[in-house]
């Protein structure tokens, strides 16, 4: 097989390395494209986004391969896949960073702080930039310098058509404000243009850890905690067991545990003072809290959730952390039966929440936390392992119903019975987004995503049923 004016490599299930390039982050996905396009550049995607829509195929878009709903592989259609494309220029002066559409976060802080210099990110190294970055992006930085898309200043997007434009504030504006959020619906990205900042290269960071037992306490304690904190204080808090981790005293491993991990995008002294009632609070099990290389902090959580096991995820926006919400959050955290499964919690607000809320496609930045209950299995613990972790996410969701507030983050909805939340996602965005979809694709080639149907006001309805169920 050949595509016109294709330079890269091209995988059919002929080739050895066929099985390794269609799997994905998530092991339980397993889909069987009919050609992935190994693209080395713009022109690729651009003749490869041509080739599947004269052929009519369906088509996949992979970035970091890194969604749980495995989006970025389809069955019989073709992978425009990225994974070549990992570029980042740092543009120290200008305070800028060109990234390449298939480049991962670790790339990023790699580049970046070797001067000094970095931009919100996501909590894994191994995670793709691009899927990451157009659902809204969330990370230990957001609080102090924005979600990633409050940082983006322009993107290279190859087009339903197989074109090539510039999306920024000057041109392009309608397709700007939705790759702000609006995820992978618009086009290709082949690079994204982001604002740095100085960062580290030293931060106070990481994580504190108590036991299982102390959860009620601790999470009273946070929500106030969090409520008061500086905006250069991100944190996420994750329920589940110790991480068996190199850096982590062996008598601790498993241990059912509740950790507040931390990152001050400050000077490590007043970060020493913004986390000192929390390291002070109650008996912790273990402090690793001090002045660590951002990049290290940033790939510390790497090993915990590797590629190839089996994830499967439940997510919600909560309202608050209530009395009733913190009993909720104990009461299920721990009761699934994997030592891996875990459950994590970001921190919003700040910068996130001073943006106005149609600046962007991203919808939920009046909401101080969300959650994301995740599953994992091994490879062979499939079957009944594989229901029982499945039925304990379920559960834990649904008994945060009462505490949930309207909406979900995008990137953190998974496959099959998230299908019907696709619009949660989007909230009052969807009008605008179909409008935005109409045109730029409207035969919606780009459907394999948490998809936005093409829609314009007016002209039928758009609403729920714009988003078109997920492939
Ligand atoms: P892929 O699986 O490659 O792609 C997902 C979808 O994005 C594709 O279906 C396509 O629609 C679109 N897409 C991908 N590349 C392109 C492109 N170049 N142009 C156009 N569309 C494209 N999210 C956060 O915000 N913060 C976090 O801290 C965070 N941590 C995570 C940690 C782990 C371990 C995992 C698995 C995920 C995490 N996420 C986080 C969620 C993450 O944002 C999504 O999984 C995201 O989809 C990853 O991007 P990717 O490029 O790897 O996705």
């Amino acid at each position: 097989m050949e595509i016109d004016g294709f330079r890269g490599r091209l995988i059919t299930a002929e080739h050895a390395g066929y099985d390794s390039a269609r799997a994905v982050w998530n092991g339980a996905v397993d889909r069987r494209p009919r050609l992935i396009a190994r693209c080395g550049g713009t022109a690729d995607v651009a003749a490869a986004v041509r080739f599947a829509r004269e052929h009519d195929l369906e088509i996949a878009v992979r970035g970091g391969g890194h969604n749980v709903a495995g989006t970025a592989v389809c069955d019989d259609g073709i992978v425009i896949d990225l994974s070549p494309m990992r570029a980042v220029r740092v543009d120290p002066a200008g305070r800028t960073a060109r990234v390449q559409g298939g480049a991962l976060w670790g790339d990023v802080d790699h580049e970046t702080q070797t001067h000094g210099l970095a931009t919100t990110g996501g909590i894994v190294s191994h995670t793709g930039v691009a899927g990451l970055a157009l659902g809204g992006g969330i990370g230990f930085l957001m609080r102090k310098h924005g979600l990633t898309v409050d940082n983006l200043l322009a993107a290279e997007v190859v087009t339903a058509e197989g074109g090539i434009v510039q999306a920024s504030a000057d041109e392009h504006p309608d397709l700007f404000w939705a790759l702000r959020g609006g995820g992978g619906n618009f086009g290709v990205v082949t690079s994204f243009r982001f604002a740095l900042h100085p960062v580290g290269p030293t931060v106070l960071a990481g994580p504190v850890f108590w036991a299982a037992e102390d959860t009620t306490d601790v999470l009273r304690f946070y929500r106030d905690f969090a409520a008061a904190a500086p905006d250069e204080l991100g944190s996420v808090v994750r329920l589940g067991t110790v991480p068996p981790l190199p850096i982590i005293p062996k008598h601790l491993h498993h241990r059912p545990a509740i950790a507040v991990a931390c990152c001050y995008a400050g000077g490590v002294d007043d970060g020493e003072r913004a986390v000192r009632a929390l390291r002070r609070f109650g008996t912790p099990l273990l402090d690793l809290l001090a002045p660590t290389p951002y990049v290290a902090h940033q790939s510390g959580l790497d090993d915990t959730v590797p590629h190839g096991w089996h994830y499967y995820w439940k997510s919600t926006n909560l309202a608050g952390l209530s009395d009733r919400a913190v009993d909720a959050i104990a009461d299920h955290a721990y009761a699934a039966g994997s030592p891996r499964t875990y459950t994590a919690m970001f921190h919003l607000g700040g910068a996130v929440a001073r943006v106005p809320g149609d600046a962007t496609a991203y919808a939920g930045r009046d909401v101080a936390h969300n959650i994301i209950i995740d599953a994992v299995w091994l490879p062979d613990e499939s079957g009944e392992h594989a229901a029982a972790e499945t039925a304990w996410a379920r559960r834990f969701l649904e008994a945060l119903r009462p505490h949930r507030a309207g909406g979900v983050y995008v990137n953190f909805l998974d496959s099959d019975d998230d299908t019907s939340r696709v619009h949660e996602a989007y909230g009052d965005h969807i009008v605008r987004l179909a409008e935005v979809k109409a045109t730029y694709d409207p035969d919606n080639a780009f459907h394999h995503n948490k998809n936005i149907r093409p829609g314009r006001a007016g002209a039928g309805a758009i609403g729920r049923e714009t988003v078109a169920p997920q492939h």
